[in-house]
C-alpha cells in the first residue's frame, strides 16, 4: 500500500531511529575499545549510557501511540558505520584511530540530530505531545554530545601526529615540562 500520510511517515522514521539507537550501543562499545584517549573513551561510554535511556524514551513514544516498539534497520547509520570502518584499510596507528573516532562519532551525532529534528517536527504537526517531549530530550542529549566531541577533538594533542621533515624535529621541538612543544 502506498504511504500517503505524515502519520505513516512518522512511524517509519520512528522505527528507523529505534533500530539506529540499538545499533549504536554496539558501535559505541567498539569505538571505546579502539580509542586510547581516556577522555574520549569516557565520553563514548557516557553516551552509551545515555543511548540506553534514549531507547527507553522511544519505547515510551511507541507506547503513547499504542504501538508495539519495533526496530527497523537504519541504512543511513549503517553507511556511517561502514565509512568509519573503511579507515582500517589504511592500517591507522592507535593514535590516529583515536583522533579519527572523535570525528566519526560527530558524524553520527549530526545524523541523529537531523533525524530527531524531523521526528519532532512531524510529532508537533500531529499534536503528539508525549512524543515531542520524549524526542526533544533525546535531541538535547545528541546536541550536548556533539558539542562535547567537538571540544575533545579541538583540544586533542596532535603534536605527535604531525609529519616531520627529517632532522627538522630536533631543531623545532623543545622539551618543556616533559611535554614536547613547538619552540
Ligand atoms: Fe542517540
Ligand atoms: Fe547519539
Amino acid at each position: 500500500m502506498p504511504m500517503t500520510t505524515i502519520d505513516e511517515l512518522f512511524e517509519h522514521n520512528l522505527k528507523d531511529m529505534y533500530g539506529a539507537e540499538q545499533r549504536l550501543l554496539e558501535a559505541l562499545d567498539e569505538m571505546t575499545s579502539e580509542t586510547i584517549d581516556a577522555d574520549a573513551r569516557k565520553a563514548f561510554q557516557q553516551h552509551r549510557k545515555e543511548t540506553q535511556n534514549q531507547i527507553k524514551r522511544l519505547d515510551r513514544v511507541f507506547k503513547s501511540l499504542d504501538m508495539k516498539a519495533e526496530a527497523q534497520p537504519c541504512p543511513g547509520l549503517e553507511g556511517l558505520i561502514k565509512e568509519k570502518k573503511s579507515l582500517s584499510k589504511e592500517k591507522p596507528s592507535d593514535e590516529i584511530l583515536s583522533f579519527y573516532n572523535l570525528h566519526a562519532a560527530q558524524k553520527v551525532e549530526r545524523y541523529e540530530i537531523t533525524a530527531y529534528e524531523g521526528l519532532i517536527e512531524a510529532a508537533e504537526h500531529l499534536g503528539l505531545d508525549e512524543a515531542v517531549k520524549q524526542l526533544s530530550q533525546n535531541l538535547e542529549e545528541e546536541e550536548a554530545t556533539l558539542n562535547k566531541l567537538k571540544a575533545l577533538a579541538s583540544e586533542y594533542d596532535v603534536e605527535d601526529l604531525r609529519s616531520q621533515e627529517e632532522g627538522e624535529e630536533e631543531e623545532e621541538m623543545a622539551t618543556v615540562g616533559g611535554r614536547r612543544r613547538r619552540s
